[in-house]
């Protein structure tokens, strides 16, 4: 199963539209796909990142046969907010909640790997770099998914994210956090990226028939229950 749960549009920092991610999405073969724009710390406009996704996301719906969900990526947040944001983006109409982790690349404040593990709001942990094995047996816990990325720079991490991921048995997704459609995954980039950091050919079939098809159970079974 093709999924891809964190990519960007023209509503944050995204070079393409959602109509744009959208199609590309669906000429790679995905099966589901969400953008997840930037809901970022200091921006004014943040509240309207998602509502905006949502109307659009609903207008493209019937044009395709991709699964798509309307996502959010709390940003650059201080990690006590992280639970509140995260309520609020849930609120206002997303169905998958990444949280920004703390990529190698990046000066991400410290705490946010640990806050985004234990908010039951969160779906993902985005790109989070040198995560402790702490952390990671507590995303385990709750259910919240550690991503493999696809993104130069975060990706130097997921050989890292992988170990610990297996250590404590933590599930894996990968995601592209695309910004325009060469970004997107496809079968092959998938599998280079899993094998890449370390797993098996077991492990990448877990992550494909396994792991993903229960993130989209998740994510669908939570979308029944407030619509
Ligand atoms: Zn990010
Ligand atoms: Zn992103």
């Amino acid at each position: 199963m093709l999924i891809d749960l964190h990519s960007h549009s023209t509503l944050s920092d995204g070079t393409r539209s959602i109509e744009e991610m959208v199609m590309a999405a669906e000429r790679n073969g995905y099966q589901a796909f969400a953008v997840t724009d930037h809901v970022r710390y200091g921006d004014s406009a943040y509240r309207d990142v998602v509502p905006a996704m949502r109307e659009e996301i609903e207008r493209l719906r019937p044009q395709t046969a991709v699964q798509l969900f309307v996502g959010a990526e709390i940003t650059d947040f201080p990690p006590p907010e992280i639970a509140t944001i995260a309520w609020e983006v849930r609120r206002d109409g997303a169905d998958v909640v990444v949280v920004h982790g703390e990529c190698v690349s990046l000066d991400t404040a410290s705490g946010t790997n640990a806050q985004a593990v234990r908010c039951p709001e969160v779906d993902i942990l985005g790109h989070p770099g040198l995560i402790s094995e702490e952390d990671a047996e507590a995303a385990a816990h709750h259910g919240i998914y550690l991503e493999l990325s696809a993104i130069v720079g975060a990706s130097y991490a997921n050989g890292h994210v992988y170990e610990m991921a297996r250590r404590t048995a933590a599930s894996i997704v990968v995601d592209s956090d695309a910004h325009d459609e060469a970004g997107l995954l496809t079968p092959r980039k998938v599998a280079g990226l899993v094998r890449g950091a370390g797993g098996s050919e077991l492990y990448l079939h877990q992550v494909q028939h396994r792991w993903a098809p229960a993130l989209i159970d998740k994510l669908v079974r939570r979308y029944a229950m407030v619509s």
